[in-house]
């Protein structure tokens, strides 16, 4: 048995039969296909994981690197193997010039798992930028690519988070088009203080950055996968309800008419900032967090994520529903089941 703990970022004290790097498409399908006797899975960084025992197979790593640029008047088009750390790619870019994606900057995981749950964060998601995707036919052997109508993005939702495209494919690049003529987004929080008409996207990426460090806990201090809950959408009447006892709830309307609430918000308002089972907390500057504060086990972070849900779930009538994925000794699990 290997080590899994250094490959997710919960760091948790989980193994499996076998952890391989990927560096090629090729290479990825003739492993994966080697191992068919056994449960197989593909990780770019773990960043999204919560692993509930020891994995009973194998653990493919993608580490398919490199990154094309071409462009014509309007556009930058960036081609970007899989296994390319997303952060890196996010620097590259403020750096050549290539604006659109500094909204995102400091999400952990790979460009090849931005496009499964649609990354997002302060205003921009991976869907506003997405060119194409390029899958690994996992069956056959063929790439496949699919524009980015075919991937069907939604709220931290896309196909490759559903049958058949959750088990039988394996994203092997994206494509990236962004805009030269670049409109900064600055709805969210303090980036509405920059101007704008002079802002660059220098500054943008330097002030994500800042409030992520002073927000949110670095994975190389205290293990998490980032967000554990979906922020949850909930009626109108459900929002008139909720307004009538707690004036302040920050409510976003929604496109479909329903109205999104912040996770983070609830957890807190339940007194759960610090809370503690086990090894494993509620992380004390943003509850929407769950941190391995102190050798958690994967048992520790089950209990604490069922007892957030039951607290949120008494006090304000909200289902929270996992972000992060769950993964049993043989593959995943219903997350939502699991904490139920
Ligand atoms: P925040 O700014 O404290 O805001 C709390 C929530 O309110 C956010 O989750 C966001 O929802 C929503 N919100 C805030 N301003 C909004 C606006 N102008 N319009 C619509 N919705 C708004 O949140 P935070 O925890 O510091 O996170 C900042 C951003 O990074 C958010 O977009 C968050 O989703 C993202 N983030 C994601 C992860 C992850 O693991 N998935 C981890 C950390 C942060 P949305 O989540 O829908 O944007």
């Amino acid at each position: 048995m290997q080590n899994l703990q250094p490959f997710h970022t919960f760091s948790l004290p989980v193994r499996a039969h076998a952890v391989l790097e990927m560096h090629s498409a090729e290479q990825l399908q003739q492993t994966w296909q080697s191992h068919a006797d056994q449960p197989r899975l593909l990780l770019g960084q773990g960043s999204n994981v919560l692993f509930l025992a020891d994995f009973n197979g194998v653990v493919l790593l993608n580490r398919i690197e490199g990154i094309q640029h071409k462009e014509d008047e309007h556009f930058h088009y960036l081609h970007v193997n899989g296994g390319e750390n997303w952060h890196n790619l996010v620097i590259f870019c403020v750096e050549q010039g290539y604006n659109g994606i500094e909204n995102l900057a400091l999400i952990p995981g790979c460009a090849g798992t931005a496009p499964i749950q649609n990354i997002g964060a302060y205003g921009v998601e991976f869907d506003d930028v997405c060119d194409y995707v390029e899958a690994l036919d996992l069956k056959c052997g063929q790439i496949r690519r699919f524009s980015r109508e075919a991937c069907r993005f939604g709220y931290r939702d896309s196909i490759f988070k559903h049958p058949p495209y959750d088990q039988d494919y394996a994203i092997v690049a994206v494509g990236l088009k962004l805009a030269k003529n670049w409109q900064p987004q600055l709805a969210y929080g303090s980036l509405a203080q920059l101007d704008p008409k002079t802002v660059t996207a220098k500054q943008v990426y330097d002030e994500v950055c800042q409030v992520r460090r002073s927000k949110l806990p670095d994975p190389n201090e205290y293990g998490n996968a980032g967000s554990f809950f979906k922020n949850p959408s909930v009626s109108q009447a459900h929002h008139q309800q909720l307004l009538a006892d707690y004036p302040s709830i920050p409510a976003f309307p929604q496109a479909d008419g329903t109205v999104k609430l912040a996770a983070g918000w609830l957890i807190d308002q339940c007194g759960l900032k610090g809370y503690q089972i086990g090894g494993a907390a509620v992380h004390q500057q943003q509850a929407l967090v769950l941190i391995n504060r102190n050798n958690a086990t994967p048992n520790d972070v089950l209990q604490l994520a069922r007892h957030v849900r039951q607290q949120v779930l008494a006090k304000f009538k909200v289902a929270l529903q996992p972000e992060v994925r769950f993964f049993n000794a043989d593959g995943e699990i219903n997350s939502e089941q699991a904490i139920s």
